[in-house]
Order: structure tokens, then sequence, then C-alpha cells
């Protein structure tokens, strides 16, 4: 008789494979036409697909022939999430041989449009939904979850989806994207994945209106009761699976800030919006110095939005200044902050506790061109989810006071960035070093051709994720995103400084994962936060970690 049983790369445990029409409807054993003869026979197939068996490479054939002739961009989220439903392995091989063509799909700027139409696109459940109304049986609920190793896990609750606002249950398509960008940007195996709603109801009316809704129709809940439902969740998880990574996404920042200070020494958490972005915008300014030829001590940064990713930035740029020498409060004297209200200063009073230790001492602006005047920054950096803020006197002021100025309009999706590569590239007369949040095509000014850089989250969490699991680390600290963000810059070469582009390309990504869980799994081992023996060579142990999207062998 044959042997029904495979040995799962990740887990080295034995998985018992399912059978006939349940196979073809389990993604993460799924083939399809790639079934072969003996497979179809051993495993109750036979009639149940055409004849001819094809391989991968074929099958990609097909998904990119389908890809090219879908109308927009969100046709082709639907097909790659519909694939990604049916048959994992093709989708991530798909995926990680175009990673740059499909990233902007599965991932910002399309996943916001996702989220906003999630009602009409639901076809089938992804990722686990816990309510309010789970109180007090949260193990019960994950006990529902089909996977019995679960090693990295995105929770939202959905109400700072992107720039936004409010989406309520409809923000379940961020944690499926970031979980899938896990897999495709650093191997994280899709079985050890899962992304959860905290559906607590929600404050937009809109949906609160719309009949295809798929949340709690109520406003929402907040508090003591709300606490108390993060605070199961993430005990339940801890003991459920006690070597999994939370990443907290996308919850505003009332709730974001508090949650990752109550909960980074307890348990084994980040918050990517507050530090992955921070990594990867102090790796974009770690390589705009390169072009620039100045220190980082030298540099004056004025932001625009002081929330969850402005203040996070603001602190590791404060920090990694204080390691080359300064004192905190100098350090944090040269990251200023424009709100939704002026300059953050100490004598205004409306300040969130976020905000107080960029209040500086000085006379307040209430505009941000006025700001730039008055503070002769170095880099602007726009993290305020309000579009066309750089306007063309800002990036005119901004050139006047550098030769090199330092723009980056990191704000999601798209039609919220603060000005777009082509403006910025513009009305500076090519000499701004600019990078993006969402993408923007390559433009050319004076003839020349600029690759514009996308600060893209993506380049850090996936490559963090996958050194603090497979060191079994049991918090993460700061000190591992500021290696992670000098990991990152050191991968950008200088052929992609020629073309202003201050992130590697995202085609090298899965390698630029790699070296950046070295530099993370190396800080974990220091600060004496790993739960395994350090391996002898870092780089061969965390690639032997990373999952390939290849299929099995079933007989
Ligand atoms: P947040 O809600 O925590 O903060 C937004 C901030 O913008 C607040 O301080 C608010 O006062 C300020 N603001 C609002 N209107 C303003 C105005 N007219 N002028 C000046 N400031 C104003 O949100 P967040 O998490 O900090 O995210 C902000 C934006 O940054 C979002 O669009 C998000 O998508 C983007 N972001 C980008 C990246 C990235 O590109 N890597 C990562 C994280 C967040």
């Amino acid at each position: 008789m044959l042997k029904r049983t495979v040995k799962s790369k990740s887990a080295s445990a034995k998985c018992h494979v399912p059978r006939g029409a349940k196979l073809l409807h389990d993604p993460l054993w799924n083939k399809g036409t790639a079934f072969t003869d003996e497979e179809r026979d051993a495993l109750g197939l036979r009639g149940l697909l055409p004849s001819r068996v094809l391989t991968i490479e074929e099958q990609e054939r097909r998904v990119l022939a389908n890809f090219e002739k879908k109308p927009n961009d969100l046709e082709r989220y639907v097909q790659l999430i519909s694939l990604q439903d049916r048959n994992e392995t093709l989708f991530y091989h798909v995926v990680m041989n175009h990673v740059e063509k499909m990233m902007p799909i599965i991932y910002t700027p399309t996943v916001g449009q996702a989220c906003q139409e999630f009602g009409v696109l639901f076809r089938q459940a992804r990722g686990l939904y816990i309510s309010i109304k789970d109180r007090g049986r949260v193990a019960q609920v994950l006990k529902n979850w089909p996977q019995k190793d679960v090693r990295v896990i995105v929770v939202t609750d959905g109400e700072r989806i992107l720039g936004l606002g409010d989406l309520g249950a409809f923000g379940m398509s961020i944690p499926i994207g970031k979980l899938s960008l896990y897999t495709a940007c650093a191997g994280v195996d899709p079985a050890q994945c899962m992304p959860v709603m905290l559906d607590v109801g929600t404050e937009n009316d809109s949906l609160l209106h719309n009949p295809l809704y798929t949340g709690l129709c109520q406003g929402r809940v907040r508090g003591k009761e709300y606490d108390a439902l993060v605070d199961e969740f993430v005990t339940a998880v801890h003991k459920t699976w006690p070597k999994a990574l939370i990443q907290f996404e996308d919850f505003a920042n009332i709730n974001a800030f508090r949650l990752l200070e109550h909960y980074r020494g307890k348990v084994c958490t980040f918050n990517d919006d507050i530090q992955g972005t921070a990594a990867v915008t102090l790796a974009g300014l770690y390589s705009a110095l390169r072009i620039t030829g100045r220190a980082l001590r030298d540099q004056t940064i004025l932001f625009l939005g002081a929330g969850e990713a402005g203040t996070g930035i603001g602190n590791l740029i404060a920090s990694a200044m204080t390691d080359e020498g300064m004192s905190p409060e100098e350090a944090r004297r040269k990251c200023w902050f424009v709100d939704s209200h002026g300059l953050v200063v100490k004598s205004r009073q409306d300040l969130a506790e976020h905000k107080l230790r960029f209040a500086h001492d000085h006379p307040f602006c209430a505009d941000f061109l006025s700001a730039i005047r008055t503070l002769k920054p170095t880099a602007i950096v726009g993290v305020s989810a309000m579009p066309k803020t750089f306007t063309q006197p800002v990036v005119e002021a901004m050139s006047e006071l550098n030769k090199r100025p330092i723009i980056f309009a990191l704000s999601n999706p798209t039609s919220k960035a603060e000005c777009s590569a082509e403006e910025a590239y513009t009305w500076s007369k090519g000499q701004a070093i600019f990078a993006s949040g969402s993408p923007f095509p390559p433009c050319v000014y004076g003839g020349k051709t600029f690759v514009p850089g996308q600060g893209n989250n993506a380049y850090i969490f996936p490559g963090v994720g996958l050194g603090i699991i497979a060191c079994e680390a049991r918090h993460v600290t700061d000190r591992m995103f500021a290696e992670a963000a000098k990991a990152l810059a050191a991968q950008v070469q200088e052929n992609d400084l020629a073309m202003g582009r201050v992130y590697p390309s995202l085609q090298h990504i899965q390698e630029v994962s790699a070296g950046i869980a070295v530099a993370v799994a190396e800080c974990v081992f220091k600060e004496g936060l790993a739960s395994i023996r350090k391996p002898r060579n870092l780089l061969k142990f965390i690639r032997s970690k990373m999952w390939a999207p290849q299929y099995r062998n079933y007989v």
C-alpha cells in the first residue's frame, strides 16, 4: 500500500495528506493540475482533474496570462486572493517570482481598495475572527484554528486601516496581506501564519448602514471591556502557541502606544506601524546620507504628522543619534513635529502623551511652511495621511535650504501621499532625495530617469519576524529594529543610489530579509532573549528556516 504521509519541511513532523475532493479544497496541500498520475491514483483524485499533468511553471504561465487580462488592479487582487485560497504553493510561486509586480496588488495600494470593498469582494472567510461577544471563550475560538504550530500572528481591530481610517471588520485584508508578505519576502511557512481580526464594532457610519458589512453592527467598544478582550486574546495566544510572535497592525494610536508598552515586556510582540515604519525610514535616511555625504547627527528632521508612524520614527532616529554619541535630549531636539494643530512645542496644552518627548521649548508655528522656514530642516517626512500637503512652496523652500533636500512622503495608500515622486523631482529641479510609502513609477526630469524608493515596511517586518521566530525570542526590543535598519541600508548598492533609490530593489527582497533576519537574530542572542542555543552559522541557520514554494511529492 502507498504511504500517504509526508514530512513537513518546516515542522519536521509527519502530516496526514487529505484525500480526494477534500485535498483539492485544501490550499496548503492542493497542487491542482500538477498532481502526478501516481498521486492521482494514490490519493483518490482520478477523474477529479483534467488528464494533462502540468508543471508549476506551466501553471504559473496560466496565472500570469490571466493576470494580464484583468481590467484593473482590484480584479488582479481578487484573482490572486482566489488563487491563494485554492493553492498556496502556486500563489507564492507566482508572487515570489514577480514580487515587484505583485506586491502593489496584494498590499498597498490595492489592498486599501480591497478593504473598502471587502463586503462586495467577500467569497470565503480567511483568518480568525474574534469578536467582543467571544469574551470568556477566546481560548476555545483559538482551538478552532486548523493549524497546530502557529508562529506569526498579525492582528488588527480595523480602527486605522492605512490612512483610510476606521474600516472595522473590513480591515481583515490587512493582516492577510501582511502575512502573505511574511512568506513572499522572508519565506515564513504559510502554515505557521494566522491573520486575526478583533471585531469590537466600528465608528464608521457608512459601514453601519452598509447591508454587506461583515462585522458587528455596533459602535466600538472601548475602555475596560476592550482591554479585557485584548488581554484575553494575548494570554490565550501565549498559552496555546508560546513561540508565536504577535504583530499589532493598524490600531488607532489611542490604543497602539499603550498596548505596545503594556505587552512588549510580557510576550513576544511588536507594532509594525510604530517600530517597523521607524526602521524602514531610518534605513532610507542612512542611504540618503550616503548621497548627501553628511552625518546623521547633522540632520534636522521635520515631520508632518505626529502619530504612530511619526513619533515611532522620531524615537528610533533619536536613539540612533544617541548611539553616535549625542545626549538623548540633544538627539530628540533634532526631531520636530507638526500635527493637525501646528508645531508641537512645549507651550501647547493639547498634546497627547506620545508627543510630549518631542515638545521642545520654541515659539509656536501654525503651519508646516513657516516651520520649515524657522527650523531649516535637512529632511521632511510626511506621515499625516493628508494628501498634497508637500506643496510646491514646501518643496521649493526645502530646495533653497538644502542642495539635496530629503523628502519622504510616506502616507498610504497612494491617494494619501503628501506629494508624488514627479512633484518632488520637478519642484526641486531634480535635487530631491525622495521616498514614498506606496510605489510611484520612475520619472524623468532634465533628461535623467529617477527611480523613487518605496519606504515599504515589507523591507523590514518579514526579516525581523523571521529572525525572531527562528531563535524563538521571548521579547522584541527597539535595538532589534535599529539593527534591522542598518542591515537594510547596508544592502543598498551604489547603482540604486545613482538612480535616486534609497532602498534595494524589491527583486532581491528574500536575500535582503535573510540579511535582516541574521542581524536581528544576532541581536536576540546578544540581548539574552533567545530560547535556543546559538547556531554556529547564523545565515545557514536562517536559510534553513525559509519555506520555498515547491510542491511536495505525496507518493
Ligand atoms: P496616526 O493616526 O497615528 O497619525 C496621524 C498624524 O497626522 C496625527 O498626529 C495627526 O495629528 C496628524 N495630522 C492629521 N492631519 C494633519 C494635518 N492636516 N497636518 C498635519 N498633521 C496632521 O497615523 P499613523 O499610523 O502615524 O499613519 C499616518 C500615515 O502614515 C498613514 O497614511 C499611514 O498609511 C502612513 N504610514 C506609512 C508607512 C510606510 O510608508 N512605511 C508606515 C506606517 C504608516
